[in-house]
């Protein structure tokens, strides 16, 4: 990939620390949130994260749902 050459702007983090930014990504340095120089970029970020916590509580459902059948199902039918 190319690295592109941009030019430095200022950037505000979701803490709502504005600095200047001349890289595609760069790292908060008040909480170390990764900021995007484009708003496209942080829209992306924020969908891949929605999509991550997404994965995680369907994971999550299916341990659980699994804890029940295997565990919790035999135990109370035996009583
Ligand atoms: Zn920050």
């Amino acid at each position: 990939m190319m690295k592109a050459v941009l030019v430095p702007k200022m950037v505000t983090c979701q803490c709502g620390h504005t600095f200047e930014s001349s890289r595609a990504k760069s790292w908060c340095e008040k909480c170390c949130r990764p900021v995007f120089y484009h708003d496209r970029d942080q829209r992306r970020h924020k969908i891949g994260n929605m999509y991550m916590i997404g994965v995680m509580a369907m994971v999550l459902m299916f341990i659980a749902y699994l804890f029940v059948e295997m565990i919790a199902a035999p135990l109370l039918s035996m009583q």
